[in-house]
Order: C-alpha cells, then sequence, then structure tokens
C-alpha cells in the first residue's frame, strides 16, 4: 500500500507508512498477563492462544501520532487508578468522568483498524460498508465526531472479568450483520467489552445507562463476567431486527465529506 489510511496522502508526499498495531499496544500489554492473547469466537468455541501483536502497515507517521492521542486518551479514562477519574457506584459499577465524545472516538478508531486492515483474523469487521469505514475515517482524520453521532452509532462498554485466578482477554471482534447499512460488533479487548452498533436504527434508543450518551461528561461502565456475552449479542440481535428506515439510509447518503 502507497497509501497512508487515514489521510489518503502518498508515501511520496509523507514518507513510508508505519507498522501499525491494530490494536493499542497498552491493551495488548496489559492483556498479556499469562504472555498469550487469546483468540475467542462468539460462541465461546474454538479458543486459540496466541504471542502476537497485530500490526500493518498502514499510517503515515504523522496519523499514527494522530492515533497514539486518542490510544493514550482511552488509557487513562479507562485504566486510571486515579480517584478522579472512575467513582464506584455500585459492586459492579463504575462512574466515569470524561467526555463521552471523546471515549467514543478513540474507540472507534480501534473499530475502524480493525475494519481496514487486511489480516486474517479480522476478516469478519469487513461486513462493515465502504461508507461505514468512510464514515469512521473522516471523524477520525478531522478529530470530531458530529453531534448527532448516535443516529450512526450506537456505543457500550463494559469491563470483562474472569473468576479465579486465570485471566482471559479476547480480541476476535463478533460480527452480525443485518443488512447492507446496519451491522453490530461486539468488540472485546483488553479487558473492556465494545458493543458498537453503526449505524443505529433511527427510534432505537440505545442509550441506556451504561452506554455513551452524545455530549455527555460522563458515562458508566460495568464490570460482567465473560459468559455474559451471549446475552450482549442477544440484545443486540434484538435491537438489530429492527427494520432500518428509509429516513436512515437518506441521512447516510448524505454524509458530510469534510476534510482538514
Ligand atoms: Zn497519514
Amino acid at each position: 500500500m502507497n497509501v497512508c489510511a487515514l489521510c489518503l496522502k502518498h508515501v511520496r508526499e509523507v514518507g513510508a507508512l508505519k507498522l501499525s498495531h491494530i490494536y493499542p499496544r497498552f491493551m495488548l500489554l496489559l492483556s498479556k498477563q499469562e504472555g498469550k492473547s487469546v483468540l475467542y469466537n462468539y460462541q465461546g468455541k474454538d479458543v486459540q492462544l496466541g504471542q502476537y501483536d497485530w500490526k500493518e502497515y498502514l499510517l503515515c507517521g504523522q496519523c499514527e501520532h494522530h492515533i497514539k492521542h486518542h490510544e493514550d486518551f482511552l488509557k487513562e479514562v479507562l485504566y486510571s487508578r486515579r480517584s478522579t477519574t472512575q467513582e464506584r457506584v455500585s459492586d459492579s459499577e463504575y462512574e466515569v468522568h470524561a467526555s463521552s465524545n471523546a471515549v467514543a472516538l478513540a474507540v472507534l478508531t480501534i473499530l475502524w483498524r480493525g475494519c481496514i486492515t487486511n489480516l486474517p483474523e479480522f476478516k469478519d469487521l469487513r461486513v462493515v460498508t465502504a461508507n461505514g469505514r468512510e464514515l469512521l475515517r473522516t471523524w477520525i482524520y478531522n478529530n470530531s465526531l458530529p453531534s448527532d453521532w448516535k443516529y450512526y452509532v450506537a456505543m457500550k462498554i463494559s469491563e470483562a472479568t474472569v473468576a479465579g485466578d486465570r485471566v482471559e482477554f479476547i480480541f476476535q471482534p463478533h460480527f452480525h450483520r443485518i443488512s447492507d447499512v446496519t451491522a453490530c460488533v461486539v468488540l472485546t479487548v483488553g479487558g473492556y467489552i465494545f458493543e458498537i452498533t453503526m449505524p443505529v436504527p433511527l427510534g432505537y434508543d440505545h442509550v441506556g445507562t451504561a452506554s455513551l450518551i452524545p455530549n455527555s461528561r460522563s458515562f458508566s461502565i460495568t464490570k460482567v463476567e465473560l459468559s455474559t456475552i451471549p446475552s450482549f449479542k442477544a440484545a443486540i440481535d434484538h435491537a438489530m431486527s429492527l427494520d432500518v428506515s428509509e429516513e436512515l439510509q437518506d441521512r447516510i447518503d448524505k454524509l458530510p465529506r469534510r476534510r482538514k
């Protein structure tokens, strides 16, 4: 590839592409308490252990730096031990004080890289349409989400934990495709479950207490057992069984194509 995946500039202009992590390095490191990455399919079968990070030549130096800014922010918010960032609400629930838009954008940089990589482990993510990938790219490139981003993406973050002394982290994105314009992901990485629906059908209110609400200064995360992942998917499946309206398609067709 001779073009940066984010700024779309040729390597003649921006220099050689960097070997980019598909998932942020801090998540991989946090997930390697036993020196292994765990691949896990949706049904909980065929668990595979790997020793590697997933990397590909994707971004120019400047865009790599741009992405790292989001990663650093996400690390500070989700993994911070400072009490000023996270407040325990109940045994399993934490209130996180941070911009929901910034968190959403940071998580979407991970989803986007999973969508555009050619690595075989991420092939399920390629059902995100070209339109959806371009939507993500323009948001990340412009470093901003539209104020109504929940019409395109619904996102929920939960922390995954496993009982006992063995900690497993799962990297495999679980994808469920509803139509050409709608798909959902349960992206599990680094001890967190990122439940992403994009675009979410209009009229479906996905913003519960544990969801990211656009333009909010805080959000909550819930610790869950990995065994509850099927129920996550069941909830998403139900949501996605709703029809995708013409109005939503119209919105998608009119997506802005802004540049810096
Ligand atoms: Zn670039």
